[in-house]
Protein backbone atom coordinates (compact mmCIF):
# COMPACT_ATOMS: atom_id res chain seq x y z
CA UNK A 1 0.00 0.00 0.00
CA UNK A 2 1.20 3.74 -0.60
CA UNK A 3 1.06 5.78 2.59
CA UNK A 4 0.61 9.29 1.89
CA UNK A 5 1.56 12.37 4.57
CA UNK A 6 0.35 16.18 3.42
CA UNK A 7 2.17 18.98 5.27
CA UNK A 8 -0.92 20.31 7.95
CA UNK A 9 -2.50 23.75 5.69
CA UNK A 10 -4.88 24.65 8.78
CA UNK A 11 -3.93 28.39 10.35
CA UNK A 12 -1.82 28.01 13.08
CA UNK A 13 -0.96 23.67 12.97
CA UNK A 14 2.70 22.75 13.23
CA UNK A 15 2.02 18.72 13.54
CA UNK A 16 3.50 16.01 11.11
CA UNK A 17 1.30 12.78 10.49
CA UNK A 18 4.16 10.35 11.09
CA UNK A 19 8.23 10.32 12.37
CA UNK A 20 10.44 9.29 10.60
CA UNK A 21 10.43 6.01 12.38
CA UNK A 22 6.84 5.44 11.06
CA UNK A 23 8.25 5.78 7.74
CA UNK A 24 11.15 3.24 8.56
CA UNK A 25 8.86 0.51 10.27
CA UNK A 26 6.00 1.13 7.42
CA UNK A 27 8.49 0.23 4.62
CA UNK A 28 9.86 -2.62 6.88
CA UNK A 29 6.26 -4.05 6.52
CA UNK A 30 6.60 -3.79 2.78
CA UNK A 31 4.67 -0.43 2.06
CA UNK A 32 5.90 2.76 0.18
CA UNK A 33 5.16 6.16 1.63
CA UNK A 34 5.34 9.73 0.20
CA UNK A 35 5.47 12.99 2.32
CA UNK A 36 5.37 16.46 1.19
CA UNK A 37 8.01 18.29 1.17
CA UNK A 38 8.23 20.32 4.15
CA UNK A 39 5.84 18.45 5.99
CA UNK A 40 7.65 17.98 9.27
CA UNK A 41 9.58 21.20 9.48
CA UNK A 42 7.12 23.18 12.07
CA UNK A 43 7.99 20.01 14.35
CA UNK A 44 11.48 20.53 13.42
CA UNK A 45 11.42 17.39 11.60
CA UNK A 46 13.59 17.90 7.56
CA UNK A 47 13.01 16.14 4.54
CA UNK A 48 16.63 14.17 5.15
CA UNK A 49 15.46 12.69 7.89
CA UNK A 50 12.66 11.22 6.32
CA UNK A 51 14.50 10.19 2.89
CA UNK A 52 16.76 8.38 5.43
CA UNK A 53 14.27 6.16 6.74
CA UNK A 54 12.78 5.49 3.15
CA UNK A 55 10.13 8.13 2.17
CA UNK A 56 10.19 9.42 -1.24
CA UNK A 57 9.65 13.40 -0.92
CA UNK A 58 7.19 15.35 -3.14
CA UNK A 59 6.68 18.38 -4.06
CA UNK A 60 2.86 19.02 -3.48
CA UNK A 61 -0.01 17.88 -2.07
CA UNK A 62 -1.82 17.16 -5.07
CA UNK A 63 1.11 14.39 -5.57
CA UNK A 64 1.04 12.82 -1.78
CA UNK A 65 -2.95 12.92 -2.89
CA UNK A 66 -2.77 11.67 -6.31
CA UNK A 67 -0.54 8.94 -4.98
CA UNK A 68 -1.55 7.51 -1.96
CA UNK A 69 -3.91 4.68 -0.84
CA UNK A 70 -4.02 5.88 2.59
CA UNK A 71 -3.39 9.42 3.48
CA UNK A 72 -2.27 9.86 7.29
CA UNK A 73 -3.57 13.29 8.49
CA UNK A 74 -3.58 15.28 12.06
CA UNK A 75 -6.43 17.90 10.86
CA UNK A 76 -9.58 17.68 9.14
CA UNK A 77 -8.96 17.87 5.57
CA UNK A 78 -9.77 21.71 4.78
CA UNK A 79 -11.69 23.08 1.96
CA UNK A 80 -8.38 23.71 -0.39
CA UNK A 81 -8.27 20.06 0.28
CA UNK A 82 -11.68 18.41 -0.36
CA UNK A 83 -11.03 18.17 -4.33
CA UNK A 84 -8.03 15.98 -3.92
CA UNK A 85 -9.54 13.58 -2.13
CA UNK A 86 -10.91 10.55 -4.20
CA UNK A 87 -13.37 7.68 -4.10
CA UNK A 88 -12.05 4.51 -2.74
CA UNK A 89 -8.77 6.93 -0.86
CA UNK A 90 -8.51 6.02 3.08
CA UNK A 91 -7.83 8.91 5.24
CA UNK A 92 -6.91 8.75 9.32
CA UNK A 93 -6.71 11.53 10.81
CA UNK A 94 -8.69 14.19 13.72
CA UNK A 95 -12.16 14.81 11.53
CA UNK A 96 -14.74 16.42 14.34
CA UNK A 97 -17.32 15.46 11.67
CA UNK A 98 -20.54 17.15 14.27
CA UNK A 99 -18.62 20.64 13.94
CA UNK A 100 -18.95 20.72 10.49
CA UNK A 101 -21.73 19.66 7.73
CA UNK A 102 -19.55 21.42 5.41
CA UNK A 103 -16.98 18.95 6.00
CA UNK A 104 -19.25 15.64 6.34
CA UNK A 105 -21.02 16.65 3.07
CA UNK A 106 -17.83 17.18 1.60
CA UNK A 107 -16.25 13.46 2.47
CA UNK A 108 -19.67 11.84 2.05
CA UNK A 109 -19.38 13.12 -1.82
CA UNK A 110 -15.52 12.37 -2.26
CA UNK A 111 -16.78 8.53 -2.16
CA UNK A 112 -13.58 7.99 0.65
CA UNK A 113 -13.19 6.19 4.05
CA UNK A 114 -13.06 8.15 6.74
CA UNK A 115 -10.90 7.13 9.75
CA UNK A 116 -11.35 9.33 12.61
CA UNK A 117 -8.43 9.32 15.11
CA UNK A 118 -11.64 10.90 17.81
CA UNK A 119 -13.47 7.79 17.94
CA UNK A 120 -11.58 5.00 17.52
CA UNK A 121 -11.75 2.75 20.56
CA UNK A 122 -9.12 0.26 21.77
CA UNK A 123 -10.53 -2.98 22.95
CA UNK A 124 -10.60 -1.77 26.73
CA UNK A 125 -13.25 0.84 25.39
CA UNK A 126 -11.00 3.76 25.62
CA UNK A 127 -10.25 6.02 23.13
CA UNK A 128 -6.15 6.32 22.78
CA UNK A 129 -6.16 8.41 19.96
CA UNK A 130 -7.67 11.14 22.14
CA UNK A 131 -5.50 10.96 25.34
CA UNK A 132 -2.13 12.24 24.03
CA UNK A 133 -3.63 15.70 23.13
CA UNK A 134 -5.52 15.67 26.04
CA UNK A 135 -2.26 15.45 28.32
CA UNK A 136 -0.34 18.22 26.32
CA UNK A 137 -3.84 20.79 26.25
CA UNK A 138 -4.24 20.08 30.08
CA UNK A 139 -0.35 20.50 30.68
CA UNK A 140 0.04 23.42 28.26
CA UNK A 141 -3.55 25.10 30.05
CA UNK A 142 -1.44 25.76 33.28
CA UNK A 143 1.97 27.23 30.67
CA UNK A 144 -1.17 29.93 29.20
CA UNK A 145 -2.73 30.25 32.89
CA UNK A 146 0.68 31.58 34.19
CA UNK A 147 1.67 33.72 31.19
CA UNK A 148 -2.24 35.32 30.94
CA UNK A 149 -2.12 36.25 35.15
CA UNK A 150 1.02 38.62 33.84
CA UNK A 151 0.20 42.24 33.74
CA UNK A 152 1.16 42.91 30.30
CA UNK A 153 -1.16 40.24 29.11
CA UNK A 154 -3.78 41.88 31.00
CA UNK A 155 -3.68 39.44 34.12
CA UNK A 156 -3.85 40.10 37.74
CA UNK A 157 -0.14 39.85 37.90
CA UNK A 158 0.09 37.02 39.79
CA UNK A 159 2.69 33.94 40.69
CA UNK A 160 1.70 30.78 40.77
CA UNK A 161 3.55 29.42 42.76
CA UNK A 162 3.58 32.86 44.68
CA UNK A 163 7.64 33.34 46.88
CA UNK A 164 8.09 33.33 51.05
CA UNK A 165 5.73 35.93 52.45
CA UNK A 166 3.48 35.92 49.69
CA UNK A 167 0.86 33.41 48.96
CA UNK A 168 0.14 31.37 45.62
CA UNK A 169 -1.96 31.45 42.81
CA UNK A 170 -5.50 29.47 43.68
CA UNK A 171 -6.25 27.39 40.73
CA UNK A 172 -9.35 26.26 40.04
CA UNK A 173 -9.78 22.69 37.31
CA UNK A 174 -13.10 22.04 36.05
CA UNK A 175 -13.46 18.60 35.44
CA UNK A 176 -10.77 16.15 36.40
CA UNK A 177 -10.22 13.83 33.60
CA UNK A 178 -7.41 13.31 31.42
CA UNK A 179 -6.93 17.57 30.53
CA UNK A 180 -7.46 17.93 34.14
CA UNK A 181 -5.99 15.82 35.89
CA UNK A 182 -2.57 16.94 34.04
CA UNK A 183 -3.36 20.37 34.54
CA UNK A 184 -3.74 19.93 38.64
CA UNK A 185 -0.42 17.99 38.78
CA UNK A 186 1.80 20.39 37.08
CA UNK A 187 -0.32 23.26 38.88
CA UNK A 188 0.74 21.49 41.84
CA UNK A 189 4.52 21.32 40.95
CA UNK A 190 4.08 25.32 40.38
CA UNK A 191 3.07 25.02 44.27
CA UNK A 192 -0.03 27.01 43.25
CA UNK A 193 -3.14 26.01 45.43
CA UNK A 194 -5.06 23.77 43.48
CA UNK A 195 -9.07 22.76 43.60
CA UNK A 196 -10.07 20.31 40.71
CA UNK A 197 -13.85 19.31 40.73
CA UNK A 198 -15.58 16.62 39.28
CA UNK A 199 -19.20 14.72 39.08
CA UNK A 200 -17.77 11.34 38.73
CA UNK A 201 -17.03 9.98 42.79
CA UNK A 202 -14.72 7.05 41.45
CA UNK A 203 -12.87 10.01 39.66
CA UNK A 204 -12.51 11.76 42.78
CA UNK A 205 -11.46 8.84 45.13
CA UNK A 206 -8.63 8.12 42.46
CA UNK A 207 -7.38 12.17 41.97
CA UNK A 208 -7.70 12.11 46.09
CA UNK A 209 -5.34 9.19 45.88
CA UNK A 210 -2.82 10.47 43.42
CA UNK A 211 -2.88 14.28 43.65
CA UNK A 212 -0.17 15.84 45.56
CA UNK A 213 -1.33 17.23 49.07
CA UNK A 214 -1.51 20.98 47.09
CA UNK A 215 -4.41 19.36 45.69
CA UNK A 216 -7.88 19.56 46.80
CA UNK A 217 -10.13 17.22 45.21
CA UNK A 218 -13.78 18.67 45.34
CA UNK A 219 -17.54 17.48 43.74
CA UNK A 220 -18.58 19.60 41.36
CA UNK A 221 -22.17 20.98 42.34
CA UNK A 222 -23.30 24.50 41.37
CA UNK A 223 -22.39 25.77 44.98
CA UNK A 224 -18.76 24.90 44.98
CA UNK A 225 -18.35 25.83 41.19
CA UNK A 226 -19.87 29.61 42.33
CA UNK A 227 -17.05 29.21 45.75
CA UNK A 228 -14.46 28.17 43.60
CA UNK A 229 -14.75 31.47 41.08
CA UNK A 230 -14.86 33.84 43.52
CA UNK A 231 -11.53 32.64 44.92
CA UNK A 232 -9.62 31.85 41.56
CA UNK A 233 -7.14 33.49 39.67
CA UNK A 234 -6.84 30.93 37.18
CA UNK A 235 -10.07 28.21 36.11
CA UNK A 236 -9.15 25.51 33.43
CA UNK A 237 -12.46 24.38 31.94
CA UNK A 238 -11.71 20.69 31.03
CA UNK A 239 -15.29 18.98 31.30
CA UNK A 240 -16.43 16.10 28.50
CA UNK A 241 -19.79 14.42 28.08
CA UNK A 242 -18.97 12.29 25.60
CA UNK A 243 -20.02 13.02 22.41
CA UNK A 244 -22.53 15.82 23.41
CA UNK A 245 -21.81 19.76 23.56
CA UNK A 246 -19.70 20.65 27.11
CA UNK A 247 -21.95 21.41 30.01
CA UNK A 248 -22.07 25.26 30.84
CA UNK A 249 -20.96 25.14 34.34
CA UNK A 250 -19.94 29.31 33.98
CA UNK A 251 -22.93 31.43 33.51
CA UNK A 252 -22.23 34.70 31.81
CA UNK A 253 -23.53 36.50 34.87
CA UNK A 254 -21.11 34.58 37.42
CA UNK A 255 -17.89 36.45 36.21
CA UNK A 256 -18.93 39.34 38.27
CA UNK A 257 -17.95 36.84 41.44
CA UNK A 258 -14.05 36.58 39.61
CA UNK A 259 -11.36 38.49 40.53
CA UNK A 260 -10.65 41.37 38.10
CA UNK A 261 -7.69 40.24 35.54
CA UNK A 262 -8.49 36.66 36.67
CA UNK A 263 -7.78 34.18 33.80
CA UNK A 264 -10.18 31.21 31.77
CA UNK A 265 -8.44 28.53 30.21
CA UNK A 266 -11.59 26.75 28.36
CA UNK A 267 -10.20 23.89 26.80
CA UNK A 268 -13.37 22.57 26.31
CA UNK A 269 -13.89 25.19 23.79
CA UNK A 270 -13.53 22.14 20.79
CA UNK A 271 -17.37 21.39 22.24
CA UNK A 272 -18.41 24.20 22.85
CA UNK A 273 -16.54 25.36 26.10
CA UNK A 274 -18.09 25.16 29.19
CA UNK A 275 -18.09 28.89 30.18
CA UNK A 276 -21.06 30.99 28.91
CA UNK A 277 -18.50 33.55 28.07
CA UNK A 278 -16.22 31.77 25.29
CA UNK A 279 -16.02 31.17 21.96
CA UNK A 280 -13.14 29.95 19.70
CA UNK A 281 -9.66 31.75 19.44
CA UNK A 282 -6.08 30.85 17.01
CA UNK A 283 -2.97 30.96 18.03
CA UNK A 284 -2.55 34.46 16.77
CA UNK A 285 -5.29 35.76 18.73
CA UNK A 286 -5.69 33.21 21.79
CA UNK A 287 -7.58 35.82 24.33
CA UNK A 288 -10.41 38.55 24.88
CA UNK A 289 -11.31 40.26 27.76
CA UNK A 290 -15.40 39.87 29.18
CA UNK A 291 -16.45 41.76 32.35
CA UNK A 292 -12.43 42.30 32.93
CA UNK A 293 -11.94 38.33 33.44
CA UNK A 294 -9.45 37.27 30.53
CA UNK A 295 -10.71 34.15 28.47
CA UNK A 296 -8.35 32.00 26.62
CA UNK A 297 -9.83 29.73 23.94
CA UNK A 298 -7.99 28.25 21.45
CA UNK A 299 -9.46 25.15 19.86
CA UNK A 300 -6.26 23.08 18.86
CA UNK A 301 -3.54 23.92 22.02
CA UNK A 302 -1.08 21.09 21.36
CA UNK A 303 -0.70 22.77 17.51
CA UNK A 304 1.76 25.07 19.55
CA UNK A 305 3.59 23.05 20.58
CA UNK A 306 3.81 20.76 17.67
CA UNK A 307 7.22 18.97 18.47
CA UNK A 308 6.54 17.58 21.80
CA UNK A 309 2.44 16.90 19.99
CA UNK A 310 4.10 15.49 16.88
CA UNK A 311 6.24 12.64 18.83
CA UNK A 312 2.71 12.16 21.54
CA UNK A 313 0.53 12.04 18.49
CA UNK A 314 2.35 9.90 16.25
CA UNK A 315 3.65 7.52 19.34
CA UNK A 316 -0.15 6.27 19.42
CA UNK A 317 -1.24 6.38 15.65
CA UNK A 318 1.67 4.74 14.63
CA UNK A 319 0.18 1.13 15.51
CA UNK A 320 -2.89 2.13 14.18
CA UNK A 321 -1.86 2.86 10.95
CA UNK A 322 0.38 -0.24 10.42
CA UNK A 323 -2.71 -2.32 11.34
CA UNK A 324 -4.79 -0.44 8.91
CA UNK A 325 -2.17 -0.70 6.07
CA UNK A 326 -1.25 -4.10 6.51
CA UNK A 327 -5.27 -5.57 6.36
CA UNK A 328 -7.30 -5.85 2.83
CA UNK A 329 -10.50 -4.01 3.57
CA UNK A 330 -12.86 -6.73 3.53
CA UNK A 331 -10.76 -7.59 7.06
CA UNK A 332 -10.69 -4.12 8.08
CA UNK A 333 -14.90 -2.91 7.96
CA UNK A 334 -14.58 -6.65 10.34
CA UNK A 335 -11.83 -5.09 12.86
CA UNK A 336 -14.14 -3.52 15.61
CA UNK A 337 -11.62 -0.91 17.02
CA UNK A 338 -11.42 0.12 12.78
CA UNK A 339 -15.21 0.48 12.86
CA UNK A 340 -15.83 2.15 15.72
CA UNK A 341 -13.40 4.91 13.71
CA UNK A 342 -15.11 5.00 10.61
CA UNK A 343 -17.42 7.59 10.49
CA UNK A 344 -17.63 7.99 6.35
CA UNK A 345 -17.71 5.08 3.92
CA UNK A 346 -18.66 4.18 0.24
CA UNK A 347 -20.64 7.78 0.42
CA UNK A 348 -22.29 7.52 3.61
CA UNK A 349 -22.32 8.14 7.09
CA UNK A 350 -21.31 5.04 9.16
CA UNK A 351 -21.32 6.83 12.77
CA UNK A 352 -24.65 7.58 14.87
CA UNK A 353 -23.82 10.88 16.10
CA UNK A 354 -22.47 12.38 13.46
CA UNK A 355 -25.68 11.08 11.63
CA UNK A 356 -27.98 12.72 14.05
CA UNK A 357 -26.13 16.10 13.99
CA UNK A 358 -27.10 16.37 10.82
CA UNK A 359 -30.04 14.43 10.13
CA UNK A 360 -28.75 11.90 7.73
CA UNK A 361 -29.12 8.53 7.37
CA UNK A 362 -26.94 5.38 8.86
P1 LIG B 1 -12.25 13.22 29.93
O1 LIG B 1 -13.45 12.47 29.50
O2 LIG B 1 -11.01 12.49 30.25
O3 LIG B 1 -12.62 14.11 31.21
C1 LIG B 1 -13.79 14.88 31.34
C2 LIG B 1 -14.19 14.90 32.80
O4 LIG B 1 -15.25 15.85 32.95
C3 LIG B 1 -14.69 13.54 33.32
O5 LIG B 1 -13.91 13.12 34.43
C4 LIG B 1 -16.14 13.85 33.72
O6 LIG B 1 -16.57 13.13 34.86
C5 LIG B 1 -16.05 15.35 34.02
N1 LIG B 1 -17.33 16.04 34.07
C6 LIG B 1 -18.45 15.83 33.31
N2 LIG B 1 -19.42 16.68 33.73
C7 LIG B 1 -18.89 17.45 34.72
C8 LIG B 1 -19.40 18.48 35.55
N3 LIG B 1 -20.65 18.93 35.42
N4 LIG B 1 -18.57 19.03 36.48
C9 LIG B 1 -17.30 18.59 36.61
N5 LIG B 1 -16.79 17.60 35.88
C10 LIG B 1 -17.57 17.03 34.95
O7 LIG B 1 -11.99 14.33 28.79
P2 LIG B 1 -10.59 15.04 28.49
O8 LIG B 1 -9.78 14.18 27.60
O9 LIG B 1 -10.02 15.51 29.78
O10 LIG B 1 -11.06 16.28 27.59
C11 LIG B 1 -11.72 17.40 28.17
C12 LIG B 1 -12.06 18.40 27.05
O11 LIG B 1 -10.86 18.98 26.52
C13 LIG B 1 -12.76 17.76 25.85
O12 LIG B 1 -13.77 18.62 25.39
C14 LIG B 1 -11.66 17.64 24.83
O13 LIG B 1 -12.14 17.58 23.50
C15 LIG B 1 -10.95 18.95 25.11
N6 LIG B 1 -9.62 19.11 24.49
C16 LIG B 1 -9.37 20.32 23.93
C17 LIG B 1 -8.14 20.57 23.36
C18 LIG B 1 -7.87 21.94 22.78
O14 LIG B 1 -6.91 22.10 22.06
N7 LIG B 1 -8.67 22.96 23.11
C19 LIG B 1 -7.16 19.59 23.33
C20 LIG B 1 -7.44 18.34 23.93
C21 LIG B 1 -8.69 18.10 24.51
Amino acid sequence: MIVGVPTEVKKDEYRVAMLPVGVEELIADGHRVVVQTGAGLGSGLADHDYLKAGAEIVATADDVFAAADLIVKVKEPQPEEYLRIRKGQWLFTYFHFAASRELTEAMVRSGATCLAYETLRDPSGRLPLLTPMSEVAGRMSVQQGAKYLERPQLGRGILLGGVPGVPPAHITVLGGGVVGANAAKIAAGFRADVAILDVNLDRLRYLDDTMPPNVNVLYSDRHTVLEQLARADLVIGSVLIPGAKAPQLVRKEDLRLMKSGSVVIDVAIDQGGCIETSRPTTHSEPTFVVDEVVHYCVTNMPGAVGRTSTFALCNATLPWVRRIADADQATLVQDASIRSAMNIHDHGVTNEAVARAFDMEC
